[in-house]
């Protein structure tokens, strides 16, 4: 017996304590708005004249930035300026210190960030057990694009990635307008191109909208354009291929014992921050014209990403193929009416994102979907202190499955019966591995804690998949995603 989720109707019951309260905290306050409103129109009637109208629901504007890690990003403490324009966003706005996705790669993390389930719900991601076979979402799960089109929104999407090829599914709920063109590790379509399209289709007749619009710079190659090229790697010999890619440097780099040399990976990442500079000189060019606009005031801008990239932090290169902080932690910025509250430190999650985006439109919470209203809950003034994170799935490699609570984060490896427990810092990434009997009591604890909110499942439940082109499939293999097992 499946649910509308298409999860067993038993077994994900349990409820989880932060819905809960945050349940409990709506229900009062759906109270107390109540008795307002029987007040204000009392007043109203006293005074003969009508309550203020409610507010319009505002335009959101989604950016996704592929592949890009949170502490490469100016406000997050980088060392080189990649990131002016998202800092001054920002500025007047708020971002999360400590936000992950669900997943490390693209596949899962989007229908994550666009469904508002968890991995293992939405079964889209890869099956460790089959080859070449990833989850296509069903039918009966609903988009937000679908959701927030059902209450009178204009929604497209700009989107670049093979893994958002509408054959996954994630079109759904965008119509005619989800401008979808697949990126190969050597051609793009670059920032400043999907800026065009964004500007060309937000029309003060699309009011209001939801556009999704994704950049792909960041993810290999590293090619940086001409008029970011040098800035931070300078015009000097590289020491490295540029661009930087290619099937066979990879394989040479990650199998490089005990690692690159240390100005080969200084060079690879001022490399990978210049295609950060790319990506921000063209979000602030899309600021810029957005701030003319009549409607800027009542738009919620999000920038945020799917994931990250390792750099050897623990070993290996890309990303995929585990899930530790570099790969899962993310950047999330949020800027809009109301949102003003600058660094928040506690703990959120993609799914938390979804489910504030449905309340921003006015789109009902359903309590089936695996986080809290990201929006609702800030405004309130919690800051969301301690919080859990899940994030599932891996593109390479055995299945994992990643639970964070608080200052720890449990690894879990079902088949090798694996589990390792780290200690986080201030920014949310693994810095000490605990070990026995140290761990054994924390392992014990968030078990317990996982299971009471995810369920004891298999870490790979993945769907049905679909039918790749091959074109897809060619797209699939020039990104390197098919020659890895
Ligand atoms: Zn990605």
């Amino acid at each position: 017996m499946l649910n509308p989720y298409g999860e067993p109707s038993d077994g994900l019951s349990t409820p989880n304590p932060r819905q809960w309260m945050g349940t409990r905290l709506l229900n009062s306050q759906r109270t107390g708005m109540a008795r307002c409103f029987i007040w204000a129109l009392l007043l109203g009637w006293a005074l003969g004249c009508a309550p203020p109208p409610p507010a319009s629901p505002p335009n959101i504007l989604l950016i996704v930035v592929d592949t890009l890690r949170a502490d490469h990003v100016g406000l997050y403490g980088h060392e080189r300026e990649t990131t002016p324009n998202l800092d001054r966003l920002a500025a007047d706005g708020s971002f999360f210190r400590r936000a992950y996705a669900q997943s490390s790669w693209t596949l899962p993390s989007m229908t994550s960030l666009l469904t508002g389930l968890l991995p293992h719900r939405h079964g889209v991601g890869r099956d460790p057990d089959v080859a070449r076979r990833f989850g296509r979402l069903a039918p009966e799960i609903p988009t937000l694009a679908e959701q927030l089109l059902a209450v009178g929104y204009a929604t497209g999407a700009i989107v670049n990635n093979v893994f958002l090829a509408p054959e996954f599914g994630l079109q759904r709920g965008f119509g005619e307008d989800y401008d979808y063109q697949g990126a190969s590790k050597a051609s793009i379509r670059s920032a400043e191109e999907s800026v065009d399209a964004a500007l060309a289709w937000i029309e003060p007749s699309r009011h209001p909208y939801f556009l999704l619009l994704h950049f792909m710079e960041p993810h290999l190659f590293y090619d940086p354009a001409p008029q970011v090229r040098g800035t931070f790697t300078g015009d000097g010999e590289p020491p490295i291929p540029v661009p930087f890619g290619s099937d066979r440097a990879i394989r040479v780099l990650k199998k490089s014992r005990p690692g690159p040399a240390s100005e080969e990976l200084e060079y690879l990442k001022r490399l990978y921050d210049e295609e950060i500079l790319a990506v921000d000189r063209a979000m602030g060019r899309l600021f810029g014209e957005l701030e003319k606009r009549s409607d800027w005031e009542n738009t919620v801008v999000i920038v945020t990403a799917d994931h990250g990239e390792e750099f050897f932090d623990h070993g290996g290169f890309e990303h995929g193929h585990t899930l530790y902080g570099e790969l899962t932690r993310v950047p999330l910025v949020v800027h809009g009416p109301g949102l003003d509250l600058g660094e928040i430190g506690g703990v959120v999650e993609h799914v938390d994102l979804s489910r504030g985006i449905l309340g921003l439109a006015g789109v009902p919470s359903d309590k089936g979907l695996g986080g809290d209203d990201l929006f609702s809950t800030i405004k309130r003034g919690e800051m969301l202190e301690p919080g859990t994170s899940i994030s599932e799935n891996t593109l390479y490699g055995p299945a994992r499955l990643s639970y964070l609570d608080g200052d720890y984060r449990m690894h879990l490896l079902p088949e090798e019966k694996r589990v390792e427990i780290w200690e986080l810092n201030a920014d949310g990434l693994e810095t000490r591995r605990l070990v026995s009997p140290e761990s054994n009591r924390e392992i014990e604890r968030m078990k317990l804690a996982l299971a009471a909110r995810r369920g004891h499942l298999s870490a790979s439940a993945v769907a049905e998949g679909p039918e790749l082109s091959e074109k897809e499939l060619s797209q699939l293999m020039a990104l390197g995603y098919l020659n890895e097992e």
